[in-house]
């Protein structure tokens, strides 16, 4: 998608601290971090958020969580803990239309959702 800021990510049009990539995956560090390890993963097939997994691209999305669990190890936060939240659509708080998953840990999170 020729507007989608994750998108021009992916394309390298804009700067990103990447942290993971591969052929269908990219994680990279939130330009405004909410916690100290605050990582943002997404597919690098527009997607616009949960509503448009399918079965097709479930496989996809299960291994995105496996790079969720590898980048929890490498940013130490695996034994502390740490969240991962996707918002979807106006009351998740969506603001980037392609989906991605926050990973966010490093200090103790507020236990209250939304
Ligand atoms: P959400 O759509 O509300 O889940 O949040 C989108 C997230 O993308 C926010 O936490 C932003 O700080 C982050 N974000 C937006 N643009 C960039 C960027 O260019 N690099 C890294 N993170 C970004």
């Amino acid at each position: 998608m020729s507007d989608c800021i994750f998108c021009k990510i992916v394309q390298k049009e804009i700067p990103s601290e990447i942290v993971y990539e591969d052929q269908e995956l990219m994680a990279f560090k939130d330009i405004q971090p909410l916690a100290p390890v605050h990582i943002v993963i997404i597919p690098k097939v527009h997607l616009r958020s949960v509503n448009d997994i399918t079965p097709e691209n479930e496989p996809l999305v299960g291994r995105l969580f496996g790079v969720v669990r590898r980048l929890a190890e490498e940013f130490e936060v695996n034994e502390s803990g740490y969240r991962v939240v996707s918002n979807m659509g106006t009351d998740g708080g969506q603001i980037v239309g392609h989906l991605h998953f926050h990973l966010l840990g490093g200090q103790a999170l507020n236990a209250r959702i939304g």
